[in-house]
């Protein structure tokens, strides 16, 4: 308990503070022109061979910032018999020396953050605040599970039972864990979930978005750096039918930890029940359809501030992300009108320009995909409000921040993954019909409330089925440690990334009884 109260997450950069933003622009700004290189690392070497993959800046699709080697089966192959013959020694080693790993990779991640963060801008289009939150996420992720696995590994008992009979239950790893993740946060969550099943004693190997590739490769450096063992953790960057397709069907590979969207997630399930051997482990985080619920009690100014951030930052890809914003009738005309100013506020543009607040989508069949959704949906609903585009955009995967106001959130029938902001009216009696809409979708991720009558938060709380509920403020970026994160339902499996139960899952518990 004591480790656990006297935990600190990482320290943040105030861009707002002139002295530490030019310092700060300096650094980061020093590694445009760098051109990254990349490929699948195999027991500790970076294999040059195989398809090349060009990489382009989402924000300007001219910008090579890089090229990485894709893997294949034959390599993917490789990974397994290497990431299988080095578990039971990395099972063996004693946690203690497993969590150090951790903290000096996060201590490295600390030493090397302008390069994480220019990289995060430059590969997946992120703002530089949102850089910023990658790093420190990933660091927070490192240092919290390596004290949870000391913590989870430390307990033996013993048990209760007769006279003479010693009682104890020990964790282990599972074996090889596949962890593959989702490209909107190329850093944090590729990290975490490494690192979860890492310190925990398992092998991974890791498969990171296509689109994120060198990011994640920058990380793997690191955490050989660090002391990571090579046969620990293999990095196989590839296309998710080829490589992570022949992950999942592997019956060494014991558990998959995924973070993506929820028709991959139910893909890989279907494939782990049907291979044969022992039944496999699966964790998933996926989407959501996320709703915010505005009653007439809540202060207007602040809810449009929370709606604007929960569904315009990081361009609406974040999976905790607002899609949905349901606002009593009542108090309606008043919150659209501050909405519309705010939105005309949104600066769009180039993510390293520090005062950008909206960058690009990640890529043009994002972009097309959410330019098709906000075509059809604007032709039953109503346009609202938009930001304006400057012309500088068009180079890149940009998309108009978008408010619609349509008749309720089962209108839509999938996550729609980028700035988009659809706005249902209801009236004051029907609050029980929205709650019903709303776990309706099936998806339980977030749930954003503003009301001043805290007996109705805890009303619609209480009966909102999701994971994470945000009451007056927004609904974004959940702290390690602080806001345990994950869903239900649709969205996701469970335990929650940064929380006190995550690391459970990636062990396989073991009870010991002797008859002294
Ligand atoms: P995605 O298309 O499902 O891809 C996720 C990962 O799965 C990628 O590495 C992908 O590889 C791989 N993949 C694709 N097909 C596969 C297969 N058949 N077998 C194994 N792996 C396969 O998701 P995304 O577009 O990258 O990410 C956005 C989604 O993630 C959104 O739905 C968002 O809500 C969700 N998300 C959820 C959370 C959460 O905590 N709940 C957090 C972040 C994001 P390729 O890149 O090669 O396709």
């Amino acid at each position: 308990t004591q480790i656990f109260i006297n935990r600190k997450n990482s320290e943040g950069t105030n861009l707002h503070i002139e002295s530490m933003l030019q310092p700060f622009m300096n650094a980061v700004t020093g590694f445009v022109g760098k051109q990254w290189q990349g490929g699948p690392i195999i027991n500790g070497k970076t294999l040059h061979e195989g398809e090349l993959v060009q990489v382009y800046s989402p924000q300007d699709r001219s910008q090579q910032i890089g090229a990485i080697h894709f893997a294949d089966a034959k390599i993917a192959e490789q990974a397994i018999t290497t990431a299988y013959q080095a578990f039971p020694e990395w099972n063996r080693t004693p946690v203690e020396t497993r969590a150090e790993a951790l903290e000096k990779f996060a201590d490295l991640m600390e030493q090397h953050t302008h390069e994480l963060i220019a990289l995060c801008t430059l590969e997946a289009g992120k703002l530089l605040q949102d850089g910023i939150d990658e790093v420190r996420e990933a660091v927070d992720f490192c240092r919290y599970y390596a004290i949870e696995a000391r913590k989870l590994h430390a307990y033996h008992g013993p048990l209760a039972g007769p006279t003479g009979e010693l009682n104890e239950l020990f964790v282990q790893g599972r074996g090889i864990f596949a962890c593959i993740s989702p490209w909107n946060f190329p850093l944090a969550i590729f990290t975490g979930q490494i690192v979860a099943a890492l310190v925990t004693g398992n092998t991974v190997i890791a498969k990171p978005a296509e689109q994120t590739s060198l990011v994640a490769y920058r990380a793997v450096q690191l955490m050989l750096e660090a002391g990571i063992p090579a046969g620990a953790i293999q990095l196989l960057p590839g296309r998710g039918s080829e490589v992570g397709g022949k992950l999942s069907s592997d019956e060494r590979v014991t558990g998959v930890c995924f973070t993506g969207s929820t028709d991959t997630a139910k893909a890989i399930n279907r494939t782990l029940a049907s291979r044969d051997g022992a039944i496999a482990t699966l964790i998933a985080e996926t989407g959501g359809q996320n709703a915010m619920i505005v009653d007439s009690t809540a202060l207007p100014e602040q809810v449009v501030k929370d709606a604007v951030q929960s569904a315009f930052m990081s361009a609406g890809q974040r999976c905790s992300a607002l899609r949905v914003m349901y606002v009593q009738d009542d108090v309606a005309e008043r919150i659209l009108e501050l909405l519309k100013g705010a939105m005309a506020e949104l600066s769009v543009g180039n993510p390293i320009h520090y005062k950008t607040d909206v960058g690009p989508v990640i890529d043009t069949r994002a972009q097309s995909g959410l330019n098709e959704h906000i075509a059809n949906i604007s032709k039953t609903g109503k346009l609202l409000a938009t930001a304006t585009m400057p012309e500088d955009t068009a180079a890149g995967s940009f998309v108009c921040p978008t408010a619609i106001e349509i008749g309720g959130i089962n209108e839509l029938h999938k996550e729609h993954f980028g700035p988009i902001l659809h706005i249902v009216r209801y009236q004051a009696d029907a609050l029980d019909q929205v709650i019903d809409d709303i776990n309706g979708t099936g998806f339980g991720l977030t749930l954003g409330i503003h009301t001043r009558n805290e007996s109705k938060a805890a009303y619609i709380a209480e009966r909102v089925n999701v994971g994470n509920v945000y009451i007056n403020r927004n609904q974004i970026g959940a702290v390690v440690g602080v806001q345990p994160f994950g869903g239900q339902g649709l969205s996701g499996t469970g335990p929650k990334a940064g929380g006190p139960h995550y690391l459970t899952r990636f062990v396989t518990e073991k009870t010991r009884t002797n008859n002294i």
